[in-house]
Protein backbone atom coordinates (compact mmCIF):
# COMPACT_ATOMS: atom_id res chain seq x y z
CA UNK A 1 0.00 0.00 0.00
CA UNK A 2 1.44 3.43 -0.78
CA UNK A 3 0.73 6.79 -1.49
CA UNK A 4 3.03 9.12 -3.19
CA UNK A 5 1.78 12.36 -1.73
CA UNK A 6 0.44 11.24 2.45
CA UNK A 7 0.19 8.15 4.29
CA UNK A 8 -0.43 4.64 3.62
CA UNK A 9 -2.52 4.59 7.02
CA UNK A 10 -3.99 7.30 9.58
CA UNK A 11 -4.68 6.24 12.94
CA UNK A 12 -6.84 8.61 14.88
CA UNK A 13 -6.62 8.36 18.92
CA UNK A 14 -3.30 8.62 20.45
CA UNK A 15 -4.43 6.28 23.18
CA UNK A 16 -2.37 2.64 24.13
CA UNK A 17 -4.44 1.34 21.32
CA UNK A 18 -4.02 3.92 18.50
CA UNK A 19 -0.11 3.85 19.52
CA UNK A 20 0.09 0.89 19.44
CA UNK A 21 -1.56 0.37 16.34
CA UNK A 22 0.72 3.07 14.74
CA UNK A 23 3.96 1.23 16.36
CA UNK A 24 2.62 -1.59 14.55
CA UNK A 25 2.09 -0.54 11.51
CA UNK A 26 5.64 1.50 11.32
CA UNK A 27 7.16 -1.85 11.83
CA UNK A 28 5.88 -3.31 8.89
CA UNK A 29 6.79 -0.55 6.66
CA UNK A 30 4.05 1.85 6.31
CA UNK A 31 3.92 5.33 6.16
CA UNK A 32 1.66 6.26 8.90
CA UNK A 33 0.38 9.29 10.77
CA UNK A 34 -0.85 9.12 14.06
CA UNK A 35 -3.53 12.41 15.17
CA UNK A 36 -4.68 12.45 18.68
CA UNK A 37 -7.09 15.48 20.47
CA UNK A 38 -6.20 13.88 24.15
CA UNK A 39 -9.12 15.00 25.49
CA UNK A 40 -9.44 15.03 29.31
CA UNK A 41 -11.04 11.31 30.22
CA UNK A 42 -8.26 9.53 28.38
CA UNK A 43 -9.26 6.25 29.74
CA UNK A 44 -5.25 4.82 28.95
CA UNK A 45 -4.19 7.63 31.46
CA UNK A 46 -6.36 6.53 34.62
CA UNK A 47 -6.17 2.63 33.64
CA UNK A 48 -5.10 0.54 36.74
CA UNK A 49 -3.06 -1.88 34.64
CA UNK A 50 -3.94 -5.10 36.00
CA UNK A 51 -3.00 -7.76 33.18
CA UNK A 52 -4.35 -11.08 33.77
CA UNK A 53 -5.93 -13.04 31.70
CA UNK A 54 -5.75 -16.02 34.10
CA UNK A 55 -7.96 -14.87 36.31
CA UNK A 56 -10.75 -14.04 34.16
CA UNK A 57 -13.74 -14.86 34.28
CA UNK A 58 -15.60 -14.15 31.26
CA UNK A 59 -16.80 -17.64 29.73
CA UNK A 60 -16.77 -16.66 25.65
CA UNK A 61 -13.75 -18.41 23.89
CA UNK A 62 -13.17 -16.40 21.61
CA UNK A 63 -12.61 -13.45 24.27
CA UNK A 64 -10.37 -16.11 26.34
CA UNK A 65 -8.53 -16.44 23.25
CA UNK A 66 -7.57 -12.98 22.33
CA UNK A 67 -7.08 -12.08 26.39
CA UNK A 68 -4.35 -15.12 26.76
CA UNK A 69 -2.99 -13.93 23.75
CA UNK A 70 -2.88 -10.59 25.36
CA UNK A 71 -0.74 -11.53 27.72
CA UNK A 72 1.57 -13.35 25.51
CA UNK A 73 1.57 -10.59 23.25
CA UNK A 74 3.27 -8.75 26.36
CA UNK A 75 5.71 -10.82 27.10
CA UNK A 76 7.31 -10.59 23.41
CA UNK A 77 5.88 -6.73 23.22
CA UNK A 78 8.12 -5.60 25.85
CA UNK A 79 11.61 -7.25 24.91
CA UNK A 80 10.36 -6.13 21.07
CA UNK A 81 10.54 -2.13 22.29
CA UNK A 82 14.29 -3.11 24.40
CA UNK A 83 15.48 -4.36 21.05
CA UNK A 84 14.23 -0.92 20.06
CA UNK A 85 16.19 0.62 22.19
CA UNK A 86 12.95 2.02 24.27
CA UNK A 87 13.04 1.66 27.93
CA UNK A 88 9.75 0.21 29.17
CA UNK A 89 8.93 1.61 32.66
CA UNK A 90 5.68 0.39 34.50
CA UNK A 91 5.70 -3.00 33.41
CA UNK A 92 6.08 -6.21 36.29
CA UNK A 93 4.85 -9.36 36.75
CA UNK A 94 3.42 -9.03 39.89
CA UNK A 95 1.16 -11.88 40.38
CA UNK A 96 -2.09 -11.60 41.72
CA UNK A 97 -4.39 -12.59 44.77
CA UNK A 98 -8.26 -13.71 44.64
CA UNK A 99 -9.80 -13.41 47.53
CA UNK A 100 -13.16 -13.95 48.55
CA UNK A 101 -14.32 -11.77 52.09
CA UNK A 102 -17.82 -12.26 52.66
CA UNK A 103 -19.53 -15.45 53.26
CA UNK A 104 -21.81 -15.00 50.16
CA UNK A 105 -18.92 -15.05 47.84
CA UNK A 106 -17.94 -18.10 48.65
CA UNK A 107 -19.25 -20.30 45.36
CA UNK A 108 -18.46 -17.29 43.29
CA UNK A 109 -14.87 -17.86 44.51
CA UNK A 110 -15.42 -21.54 44.18
CA UNK A 111 -16.65 -21.05 40.47
CA UNK A 112 -13.81 -19.07 39.50
CA UNK A 113 -11.41 -20.84 41.28
CA UNK A 114 -12.21 -24.25 39.03
CA UNK A 115 -12.64 -22.12 36.18
CA UNK A 116 -8.87 -21.32 36.77
CA UNK A 117 -8.49 -25.02 36.89
CA UNK A 118 -10.17 -26.01 34.05
CA UNK A 119 -8.34 -23.64 31.46
CA UNK A 120 -5.24 -25.32 33.13
CA UNK A 121 -3.79 -21.67 33.96
CA UNK A 122 -1.27 -21.72 36.91
CA UNK A 123 -3.40 -21.22 39.95
CA UNK A 124 -2.53 -22.02 43.32
CA UNK A 125 -5.21 -22.21 46.39
CA UNK A 126 -3.29 -20.10 49.56
CA UNK A 127 -4.60 -19.28 53.25
CA UNK A 128 -5.45 -16.48 54.19
CA UNK A 129 -2.55 -16.35 55.93
CA UNK A 130 -0.57 -16.76 53.53
CA UNK A 131 -2.27 -14.30 51.67
CA UNK A 132 -1.73 -11.60 54.34
CA UNK A 133 2.21 -12.56 54.04
CA UNK A 134 2.09 -11.37 50.37
CA UNK A 135 0.19 -8.44 51.25
CA UNK A 136 0.30 -7.06 54.33
CA UNK A 137 -2.71 -4.78 54.64
CA UNK A 138 -5.35 -7.10 54.00
CA UNK A 139 -7.84 -7.81 57.01
CA UNK A 140 -9.62 -11.01 57.94
CA UNK A 141 -10.73 -12.95 54.61
CA UNK A 142 -12.78 -16.24 53.88
CA UNK A 143 -10.67 -17.58 50.78
CA UNK A 144 -7.55 -16.51 48.25
CA UNK A 145 -6.02 -17.84 45.52
CA UNK A 146 -3.06 -17.34 43.63
CA UNK A 147 -1.91 -16.29 40.04
CA UNK A 148 1.79 -16.44 39.60
CA UNK A 149 1.81 -14.93 35.75
CA UNK A 150 -0.76 -11.36 36.32
CA UNK A 151 1.52 -8.27 35.58
CA UNK A 152 1.08 -4.86 35.89
CA UNK A 153 1.89 -1.59 33.39
CA UNK A 154 1.57 1.36 33.48
CA UNK A 155 -0.72 2.62 30.74
CA UNK A 156 0.93 6.07 30.44
CA UNK A 157 4.74 5.08 30.39
CA UNK A 158 3.71 2.07 27.91
CA UNK A 159 2.08 4.56 25.46
CA UNK A 160 5.17 7.17 25.71
CA UNK A 161 7.70 3.58 25.34
CA UNK A 162 5.51 2.86 21.96
CA UNK A 163 5.38 6.39 20.50
CA UNK A 164 9.31 6.81 21.10
CA UNK A 165 9.72 3.70 19.05
CA UNK A 166 7.16 4.61 16.56
CA UNK A 167 8.79 8.07 16.00
CA UNK A 168 11.83 6.66 15.94
CA UNK A 169 10.83 4.24 12.95
CA UNK A 170 9.59 7.62 10.81
CA UNK A 171 5.64 7.83 12.92
CA UNK A 172 4.25 11.48 12.05
CA UNK A 173 2.37 12.73 14.76
CA UNK A 174 -0.38 15.50 14.63
CA UNK A 175 -1.76 16.75 18.35
CA UNK A 176 -5.44 17.91 17.39
CA UNK A 177 -8.85 16.26 16.05
CA UNK A 178 -10.21 14.48 13.08
CA UNK A 179 -13.35 16.27 12.43
CA UNK A 180 -14.30 14.44 8.97
CA UNK A 181 -13.17 12.44 6.58
CA UNK A 182 -13.75 12.50 2.94
CA UNK A 183 -14.09 9.72 0.39
CA UNK A 184 -14.06 8.95 -3.11
CA UNK A 185 -14.81 6.15 -5.22
CA UNK A 186 -16.33 4.05 -1.90
CA UNK A 187 -12.84 4.69 -0.08
CA UNK A 188 -11.82 6.80 2.59
CA UNK A 189 -9.11 9.20 1.14
CA UNK A 190 -8.29 11.87 3.78
CA UNK A 191 -8.92 12.78 7.28
CA UNK A 192 -10.01 16.36 8.32
CA UNK A 193 -8.19 17.96 11.17
CA UNK A 194 -9.15 21.85 11.47
CA UNK A 195 -9.85 21.85 8.51
CA UNK A 196 -6.22 20.85 7.13
CA UNK A 197 -6.46 17.53 4.77
CA UNK A 198 -4.08 14.62 5.26
CA UNK A 199 -4.33 12.47 2.12
CA UNK A 200 -4.03 8.70 3.28
CA UNK A 201 -4.95 4.93 1.42
CA UNK A 202 -6.41 3.90 4.76
CA UNK A 203 -7.74 4.66 8.48
CA UNK A 204 -7.86 3.28 11.56
CA UNK A 205 -10.46 4.49 14.32
CA UNK A 206 -8.91 3.87 17.52
CA UNK A 207 -10.39 6.36 19.27
CA UNK A 208 -11.63 5.02 22.33
CA UNK A 209 -15.31 6.43 24.00
CA UNK A 210 -15.41 8.98 21.55
CA UNK A 211 -15.00 6.72 18.42
CA UNK A 212 -18.49 6.63 17.38
CA UNK A 213 -18.62 10.28 16.41
CA UNK A 214 -16.20 10.15 13.73
CA UNK A 215 -17.28 6.40 12.71
CA UNK A 216 -20.93 8.20 12.16
CA UNK A 217 -19.74 10.61 9.36
CA UNK A 218 -18.37 7.18 7.34
CA UNK A 219 -22.11 6.26 8.22
CA UNK A 220 -21.24 3.42 10.50
CA UNK A 221 -22.97 2.61 14.10
CA UNK A 222 -20.56 1.91 16.81
CA UNK A 223 -22.20 1.22 20.31
CA UNK A 224 -19.44 1.87 22.27
CA UNK A 225 -20.30 4.70 25.15
CA UNK A 226 -18.31 5.83 27.98
CA UNK A 227 -18.02 4.07 31.60
CA UNK A 228 -16.32 6.27 34.06
CA UNK A 229 -13.76 4.42 36.54
CA UNK A 230 -12.08 6.60 39.29
CA UNK A 231 -8.93 5.54 41.22
CA UNK A 232 -6.99 6.74 43.93
CA UNK A 233 -3.58 6.33 44.18
CA UNK A 234 -1.91 6.33 48.03
CA UNK A 235 1.25 5.83 49.56
CA UNK A 236 3.03 3.89 52.32
CA UNK A 237 5.51 6.09 53.87
CA UNK A 238 8.95 3.86 53.53
CA UNK A 239 7.06 0.70 52.02
CA UNK A 240 8.74 -1.82 49.66
CA UNK A 241 5.33 -2.18 47.77
CA UNK A 242 7.01 -2.89 44.34
CA UNK A 243 6.94 -6.63 44.72
CA UNK A 244 3.91 -7.00 46.35
CA UNK A 245 1.07 -8.44 44.36
CA UNK A 246 -2.23 -7.04 43.00
CA UNK A 247 -4.99 -7.76 45.11
CA UNK A 248 -8.17 -8.58 43.16
CA UNK A 249 -11.52 -9.29 45.10
CA UNK A 250 -14.37 -10.96 43.42
CA UNK A 251 -16.89 -8.22 43.91
CA UNK A 252 -15.52 -5.29 45.01
CA UNK A 253 -12.78 -2.50 44.47
CA UNK A 254 -8.98 -4.12 43.85
CA UNK A 255 -5.87 -2.70 44.93
CA UNK A 256 -2.16 -2.29 42.34
CA UNK A 257 0.77 -1.84 44.09
CA UNK A 258 3.85 0.78 42.77
CA UNK A 259 7.05 1.21 43.69
CA UNK A 260 7.85 3.60 46.61
CA UNK A 261 5.26 2.82 48.43
CA UNK A 262 2.73 3.68 45.80
CA UNK A 263 -0.96 1.62 45.35
CA UNK A 264 -3.69 2.14 43.65
CA UNK A 265 -7.13 1.52 44.43
CA UNK A 266 -9.72 1.15 42.16
CA UNK A 267 -12.43 1.19 40.14
CA UNK A 268 -15.63 2.69 40.49
CA UNK A 269 -17.64 1.96 37.50
CA UNK A 270 -20.19 4.75 36.45
CA UNK A 271 -21.79 4.04 33.00
CA UNK A 272 -24.00 7.44 33.36
CA UNK A 273 -21.65 9.70 33.88
CA UNK A 274 -21.35 10.55 29.83
CA UNK A 275 -18.02 12.04 29.05
CA UNK A 276 -17.53 13.89 32.09
CA UNK A 277 -14.34 12.59 33.34
CA UNK A 278 -14.12 14.38 36.60
CA UNK A 279 -13.49 12.79 40.05
CA UNK A 280 -16.39 12.81 42.72
CA UNK A 281 -16.81 12.76 46.20
CA UNK A 282 -19.63 10.22 46.27
CA UNK A 283 -16.75 7.96 44.18
CA UNK A 284 -13.98 8.61 45.75
CA UNK A 285 -15.96 7.52 49.41
CA UNK A 286 -17.18 4.31 47.73
CA UNK A 287 -13.42 3.46 46.87
CA UNK A 288 -12.38 4.62 50.37
CA UNK A 289 -14.50 2.50 51.85
CA UNK A 290 -13.98 -0.69 50.10
CA UNK A 291 -10.33 -0.42 50.53
CA UNK A 292 -10.73 -0.05 54.06
CA UNK A 293 -12.59 -3.33 54.72
CA UNK A 294 -10.45 -5.41 52.48
CA UNK A 295 -7.25 -4.02 53.40
CA UNK A 296 -7.69 -2.30 56.88
CA UNK A 297 -3.90 -1.73 56.92
CA UNK A 298 -3.72 0.84 54.59
CA UNK A 299 -5.79 3.52 56.79
CA UNK A 300 -2.65 5.21 57.67
CA UNK A 301 -1.69 5.58 53.35
CA UNK A 302 -1.50 9.24 52.59
CA UNK A 303 -3.60 10.64 49.85
CA UNK A 304 -1.77 11.17 46.44
CA UNK A 305 -4.47 11.60 43.60
CA UNK A 306 -7.29 10.48 42.29
CA UNK A 307 -7.73 10.15 38.14
CA UNK A 308 -10.71 9.56 36.54
CA UNK A 309 -11.10 8.11 32.79
CA UNK A 310 -13.58 7.08 30.62
CA UNK A 311 -13.65 3.27 29.63
CA UNK A 312 -15.20 2.49 26.21
CA UNK A 313 -17.57 -0.45 26.64
CA UNK A 314 -19.48 -1.54 23.62
CA UNK A 315 -22.62 -3.13 23.76
CA UNK A 316 -21.71 -6.41 24.04
CA UNK A 317 -18.96 -5.52 26.26
CA UNK A 318 -16.36 -7.13 23.77
CA UNK A 319 -13.55 -5.23 21.47
CA UNK A 320 -14.79 -4.23 17.98
CA UNK A 321 -12.50 -4.95 16.23
CA UNK A 322 -11.89 -4.95 11.58
CA UNK A 323 -13.17 -2.96 8.68
CA UNK A 324 -16.39 -0.62 9.23
CA UNK A 325 -19.30 -2.28 7.43
CA UNK A 326 -19.27 -1.25 3.69
CA UNK A 327 -16.08 0.02 3.98
CA UNK A 328 -12.47 -1.76 2.76
CA UNK A 329 -10.15 0.81 3.84
CA UNK A 330 -11.56 1.78 6.95
CA UNK A 331 -11.36 0.34 10.49
CA UNK A 332 -11.67 0.48 14.19
CA UNK A 333 -10.11 -1.28 17.17
CA UNK A 334 -12.05 0.17 20.08
CA UNK A 335 -14.40 -1.33 22.68
CA UNK A 336 -11.63 -3.23 24.96
CA UNK A 337 -13.72 -1.60 27.87
CA UNK A 338 -12.09 -2.37 31.69
CA UNK A 339 -8.85 -4.63 29.86
CA UNK A 340 -8.11 -2.45 27.15
CA UNK A 341 -4.58 -1.91 28.85
CA UNK A 342 -4.45 -5.83 28.60
CA UNK A 343 -5.91 -6.31 24.87
CA UNK A 344 -5.31 -3.28 23.23
CA UNK A 345 -1.63 -3.43 22.47
CA UNK A 346 -2.48 -7.08 20.68
CA UNK A 347 -6.09 -6.23 19.06
CA UNK A 348 -3.68 -3.33 17.50
CA UNK A 349 -1.05 -6.11 16.39
CA UNK A 350 -4.15 -8.21 15.15
CA UNK A 351 -5.86 -5.38 13.14
CA UNK A 352 -2.61 -3.67 11.93
CA UNK A 353 -2.23 -7.36 10.05
CA UNK A 354 -5.66 -6.73 8.76
CA UNK A 355 -5.37 -3.13 7.61
CA UNK A 356 -2.23 -4.76 5.84
CA UNK A 357 -4.12 -6.65 3.98
CA UNK A 358 -2.47 -9.98 5.96
CA UNK A 359 -4.64 -12.42 7.59
CA UNK A 360 -4.49 -11.73 11.33
CA UNK A 361 -3.12 -14.47 13.31
CA UNK A 362 -6.43 -14.56 15.67
CA UNK A 363 -9.66 -15.19 13.99
CA UNK A 364 -11.41 -11.51 14.32
CA UNK A 365 -14.89 -12.61 13.28
CA UNK A 366 -16.20 -12.63 17.01
CA UNK A 367 -15.30 -9.12 17.24
CA UNK A 368 -16.16 -7.68 13.72
CA UNK A 369 -18.00 -4.56 13.76
CA UNK A 370 -20.39 -5.84 11.01
CA UNK A 371 -22.12 -7.82 13.82
CA UNK A 372 -23.76 -4.36 15.58
CA UNK A 373 -25.23 -4.78 12.16
CA UNK A 374 -25.05 -3.50 8.45
CA UNK A 375 -24.41 0.45 7.35
CA UNK A 376 -27.91 1.49 8.54
CA UNK A 377 -28.23 4.17 6.12
CA UNK A 378 -27.05 0.94 3.18
CA UNK A 379 -25.22 4.32 1.52
CA UNK A 380 -21.61 5.01 1.85
CA UNK A 381 -20.65 8.91 1.28
CA UNK A 382 -18.36 10.48 -0.98
CA UNK A 383 -17.46 14.33 -0.19
C1 LIG B 1 -10.18 3.62 36.24
C2 LIG B 1 -9.83 2.67 35.14
C3 LIG B 1 -9.18 1.49 35.44
C4 LIG B 1 -8.82 0.59 34.42
N1 LIG B 1 -8.11 -0.52 34.74
C5 LIG B 1 -7.71 -1.35 33.75
C6 LIG B 1 -6.92 -2.49 34.07
O1 LIG B 1 -6.57 -2.72 35.23
N2 LIG B 1 -6.56 -3.34 33.06
C7 LIG B 1 -6.92 -3.10 31.76
O2 LIG B 1 -6.57 -3.90 30.91
N3 LIG B 1 -7.65 -2.01 31.43
C8 LIG B 1 -8.06 -1.14 32.38
N4 LIG B 1 -8.83 -0.06 32.08
C9 LIG B 1 -9.29 0.11 30.70
C10 LIG B 1 -8.28 0.76 29.78
O3 LIG B 1 -7.69 1.86 30.43
C11 LIG B 1 -8.96 1.20 28.48
O4 LIG B 1 -9.73 0.16 27.92
C12 LIG B 1 -7.90 1.61 27.43
O5 LIG B 1 -7.00 2.52 27.99
C13 LIG B 1 -8.57 2.22 26.21
O6 LIG B 1 -7.57 2.74 25.39
P1 LIG B 1 -7.93 3.51 24.06
O7 LIG B 1 -6.66 3.89 23.41
O8 LIG B 1 -8.92 2.71 23.29
O9 LIG B 1 -8.76 4.79 24.54
P2 LIG B 1 -8.25 6.17 25.30
O10 LIG B 1 -7.11 5.82 26.16
O11 LIG B 1 -9.44 6.74 25.86
O12 LIG B 1 -7.67 7.00 24.10
C14 LIG B 1 -8.50 7.48 23.06
C15 LIG B 1 -7.76 8.65 22.41
O13 LIG B 1 -8.38 8.93 21.16
C16 LIG B 1 -8.46 10.34 21.03
N5 LIG B 1 -9.49 10.65 20.03
C17 LIG B 1 -10.77 10.25 20.02
N6 LIG B 1 -11.41 10.72 18.93
C18 LIG B 1 -10.50 11.45 18.24
C19 LIG B 1 -10.55 12.20 17.03
N7 LIG B 1 -11.67 12.29 16.30
N8 LIG B 1 -9.43 12.83 16.62
C20 LIG B 1 -8.27 12.74 17.34
N9 LIG B 1 -8.18 12.06 18.48
C21 LIG B 1 -9.28 11.41 18.94
C22 LIG B 1 -8.79 10.81 22.43
O14 LIG B 1 -8.56 12.18 22.59
C23 LIG B 1 -7.85 9.92 23.26
O15 LIG B 1 -6.57 10.51 23.35
C24 LIG B 1 -9.18 0.88 33.07
C25 LIG B 1 -9.82 2.06 32.76
C26 LIG B 1 -10.17 2.96 33.79
C27 LIG B 1 -10.85 4.25 33.43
Amino acid sequence: MSSPTGFDVAVVGGGLVGTALAYELVTMGARVVLVDRHDAGRATDAGAGILSPESMSVEDASWFALAMGSGEHYRSLVPRLEGDGTRVTGYAVTGLLRVAFREWEDDLFAANLALARDRRVAVEEITPEEARRRFPPLGEMRAAWYSPEAARIDGRSMTAALLDAAIARGLTVVHGGVDDVRTAGGRVTEVLTAGVSTKCDAVVIAGGAWTPALASRLDATIPVLPVRGQIVHLRLEGVATASWPIVSPLLSQYIVPWADGRVAVGATLEPDAGFDARPTAAGMRQLFSEMLRLAPGLAEATFLEVRAGLRPVSADDAPVLGALPGWDNAFVCTGHGANGLLLGPYSAHLVAQLVQGEAPELDLAAFSPARFGPDPSGAQRDA
